[in-house]
């Protein structure tokens, strides 16, 4: 089969690997649309501890089962599924202790990670994601949209950490798919008031038209601190996302939210970097500073649900289709800033 193997940090390569086969309660699909992720241009730019090259990438993706493994019952072959990238162990500390998102052997098995990846014509699920995280996909629901499960259900799970009333002004740094994600499910929370700060007009035009209210400031032309400021009576923001991933943007967004509010950090910033955040600001103002990472099997289920009742859309997430063989160039698109999410299309 056609696949994509990383192979050195700037390097990847279009190549003849054999087809996957199943094991004890695996699948494999064939795979009919992977999308881009931003981990995937930093992959492609970095590398990533994870990867043992040369390795198939790609982790976001719906096929139709082609074998079915040993002991699998829930799924036949000719199905349309959909999984996420992970499932956790259930059997060591923080699984026992409903944190299941930080699993200490969610590495063992990441699809396009430690284990071969969905940018290629057929991709093997393992085990623990059959039993957990995949789902059949309805038929009158596009298989691209539900190729973004994994990060949907990364948003979702990064509400479910939120601890300030829904209700207010949600104010959302980056305007990249994650932010537009995040956008929505603000407007699902019933904010009264969305907004999304972004560097780029495009983008901020183009997430006007996602069919939810928000009023957007592009903080090259404009002071965010003073326009929310003007927003909340001088008080700050109830919710402020930060999904860029940068020590600019996270210290700026500290400097948004209100008294008790919370602040997520959703982004994740390159390894070793440090930022600074006022003391006082925190200590005083009872900020809730709150990381988030990845998601758990609840998020993966209800973000399932999210997508194929429609009520977040995909379609403005993805800005083009290209074929498997234009990986590259969609990862360099996407690096630039040129595109949001690339639906590649391997078969
Ligand atoms: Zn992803
Ligand atoms: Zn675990």
């Amino acid at each position: 089969m056609r696949s994509v193997r990383f192979c050195n940090p700037g390097e990847i390569k279009l190549e003849n690997t054999p087809v996957p086969r199943a094991g004890p309660g695996e699948l494999v699909a064939k795979c009919i649309v992977t999308l881009t992720c931003g981990t995937d241009v930093k992959m492609y730019k970095r590398g990533h501890r994870l990867i043992q090259p040369p390795q198939i990438i790609g982790h976001e993706f719906a096929g139709v089962v082609t074998e079915v493994g040993e002991g699998v019952k829930k799924f036949v072959t000719g199905m349309n599924i959909v999984s996420a990238n992970s499932a956790p162990c259930n059997k060591c500390f923080y699984c026992s202790n409903g944190q299941p998102n930080l699993c200490d052997h969610l590495d063992e098995c990441l699809i396009g990670f430690s284990w071969p990846g969905s940018y290629a014509e057929y991709v093997r699920i393992p085990e623990r994601i059959v039993r957990q995280n995949t789902f059949e996909i309805p038929d009158n629901v596009p298989l691209e949209h539900v190729a973004s499960l994994e990060p949907l259900a990364c948003v979702v799970h990064g509400w479910d950490l939120v601890r300030s009333q829904p209700g207010g002004t949600v104010i959302v740094i980056g305007g990249g798919p994650i932010g537009l994600l995040h956008l929505q499910l603000a407007g699902l929370s019933g904010a009264k008031r969305v907004i999304l700060c972004d560097i780029v007009d495009q983008r901020l035009e183009e997430a006007k038209k996602m069919g939810i209210d928000i009023t957007t400031i592009n903080s090259t032309l404009e002071d965010p601190a003073k326009l929310v400021a003007d927003f909340t009576g001088g008080r700050g923001a109830d919710i402020v996302i930060e999904a860029v991933g940068r020590k600019e943007t996270w210290e700026m967004a500290s400097r948004l939210v209100r008294k008790g509010g919370t602040l997520l950090l959703f982004g994740g910033c390159q390894r070793g970097t440090t930022v600074t955040f006022d003391a006082d600001n925190i200590h005083y103002g009872e900020l809730h500073l709150q990381g988030a990472f990845h998601h758990t099997p609840s998020a993966v289920e209800r973000a399932f649900n999210l997508i194929v009742t429609k009520r977040v859309l995909i379609g403005p997430l993805i800005s083009e289709e290209m074929p498997l063989e234009k990986a590259e160039d969609a990862l360099k698109l996407m690096g630039e800033g040129k595109a949001l999410k690339i639906a590649l299309r391997p078969t």
